[in-house]
């Protein structure tokens, strides 16, 4: 993907004091590009560095994540976040904390991290107003945006001037490094993330980290990408203007939309939360309404490196690398009703339990089967019949949490696996899911519609009930189907 030079590439592959990849972070890194990470395993990787899963807990309870309820253990906060959040922020701890002390005369680190920790404030809120990007994705590779000039400081001795204005001057050092060497410190750095292989799309989204057409609007922020390079220029908004004293003869509200404006708003607001999990001072003093002013006015009057070429290869590669993906997935996935398969389910259900076992969650498990399904097929038609299969996974995926998963297990036997939850909590589900099928009649060609109904078995690992295995466990929610079955159906036991 990265298109340096052959000549530089070479001379960066032989530097040997490139920033490394943290031996923490590398596993994290490993984890978050396994598709079939579990809550646990996460928790157990990011647990095994104490100051982290302090830091993590810490996020989960700031204002970043305003939620009524605290999470008092990393379980919670991982719940609370998401998996592949929780990893892209530990990933942006572990590489903040390895990477910053990394100090050197020339080159003005703090300065450097600064930006880049304003820029994923900004990237964060940016990417929070999209419906596609991660929040935490893009405040990972905003913070990494700038990472190929801590590259080329290292293996160029000297590269970038002392000069007092020119090291403070991102666009000034990117005109430096354009001249000197052709190339930008952003596909330095998509190259470095590369080669610490990490996910295409946080790479590609530092190598595109310069490219926002003048003339854009906060509609025109839909990709990662888009939300990196306007992150970097609200980034240098709020450091040119750090130091200034306020003037009176700035209005840059008139100039700003609205939108723009809540984000710069948003962006300044948070600082303080930020400043304090990450330990360092990003703008001298208090954000007060006059550097809050500057801000906007220089993040809507810079001038931007408009660098307009459409990576048409890169699109291919990406396109290639999604569909290896979905194929991948597919092999996971039950083909008549896209819900998981039974060989996924093995796997996870083995998996939690372990989790569950060795660090005493609660684990439920759903049985369902449904009611008299034969005759459905005998009177309408395996075809029919196929079509309910589906209106009755739905049901499933709509009647559970986020943590939550529907497996069919065969037939019209489906399974959920409800990690987390007490006996307590699997009842409610599964009694919503009882619920779910009385009220659910599926429509006939005819004119008229089916009734529907399902039996439901539960079985739950916690202090009150132990099993040894996840086959046993499972047993006794198919046992418990049954009973529910010879009751006369259409209920939970
Ligand atoms: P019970 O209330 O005792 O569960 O009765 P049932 O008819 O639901 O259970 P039984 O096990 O006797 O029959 C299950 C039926 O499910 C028989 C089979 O034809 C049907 N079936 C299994 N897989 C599929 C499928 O993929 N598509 C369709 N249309 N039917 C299926
Ligand atoms: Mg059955
Ligand atoms: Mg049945």
């Amino acid at each position: 993907m990265s298109q340096l030079s052959p000549l530089l590439e070479e001379k960066l592959s032989r530097c040997c004091e490139l920033p490394t990849l943290p031996a923490a972070a590398a596993k994290i890194l490993d984890l978050a590009q396994n598709p079939v990470a579990t809550m646990g395993q996460v928790a157990d990787v990011v647990g095994m560095d104490p100051a982290l899963a302090t830091k993590l807990l810490r996020i989960a309870n700031s204002p970043l994540y305003g939620q009524r309820r605290q999470s008092s253990n990393l379980r919670q906060a991982v719940m609370l976040m998401g998996l592949n959040s929780t990893l892209m922020l530990a990933l942006s701890f572990s590489l903040y904390s390895s990477l910053s002390d990394n100090q050197q005369q020339a080159f003005d680190y703090t300065r450097f991290w600064r930006r880049s920790l304003l820029a994923s404030i900004a990237a964060r809120i940016l990417a929070a107003e999209t419906s596609e990007v991660s929040p935490e994705d893009a405040f990972l590779a905003a913070l990494l945006q700038d990472i190929g000039m801590a590259v080329l400081d290292k293996a160029l001795d000297g590269f970038y001037p002392p000069s007092a204005e020119g090291r403070n001057n991102h666009d000034e050092l990117l005109a430096h490094e354009m001249q000197q060497l052709g190339h930008d410190h952003a596909s330095v750095g998509a190259w470095l993330l590369e080669r610490w292989s990490f996910p295409a799309h946080l790479a590609e989204a530092v190598s595109a980290s310069h490219q926002l057409s003048p003339a854009f609007s906060l509609c025109d922020v839909t990709t990662l990408a888009d939300c990196i390079a306007l992150s970097g220029r609200i980034a240098d908004g709020f450091m040119t203007a750090d130091g200034r004293p306020p003037s009176q003869a700035d209005d840059p509200s008139s100039n700003l939309s609205g939108s723009l404006e809540a984000v710069l708003d948003a962006t300044a607001a948070e600082i303080p939360a930020i400043e304090e999990l990450f330990n360092m001072s990003l703008i001298d003093g208090q954000c007060n309404d006059g550097l809050l002013s500057h801000a906007k006015e220089v993040t809507l009057i810079r001038s931007l490196h408009n660098s307009e070429q459409i990576e048409h290869s890169l699109i291919r590669l990406k396109d290639a690398e999604e569909r290896a993906e979905q194929l991948e997935e597919a092999t996971r996935r039950d083909h008549l009703t896209g819900v998981w398969n039974r060989s996924h389910f093995d796997n996870i259900l083995k998996d939690e339990f372990l989790q569950s076992r060795k660090n005493g969650w609660p684990l439920s498990v759903l049985f369902i089967d449904l009611d008299k399904f034969k005759n459905i097929n005998d009177s309408f038609g395996h075809a029919f019949g196929d079509q309910v299969l589906r209106f009755a996974a739905n049901i499933l995926k709509s009647n559970i949490r986020s943590q939550d998963s529907v497996f069919r297990f065969g037939g019209e036997e489906f399974v959920l696996i409800l990690p987390g939850s007490d006996t307590k909590g699997a009842k409610i589900i599964g009694a919503r899911i009882v619920e779910a099928f009385r009220n659910n009649r599926y429509p006939t060609k005819a004119d008229t519609s089916i009734s529907l109904s399902a039996s439901v078995g539960m079985a739950t690992l916690d202090g009150q009930h132990d099993f040894n295995t996840a086959t046993e466990l499972l047993n006794a929610a198919d046992m418990a189907m049954y009973r529910a079955k010879k009751s006369g159906g259409n209920q939970m036991a």
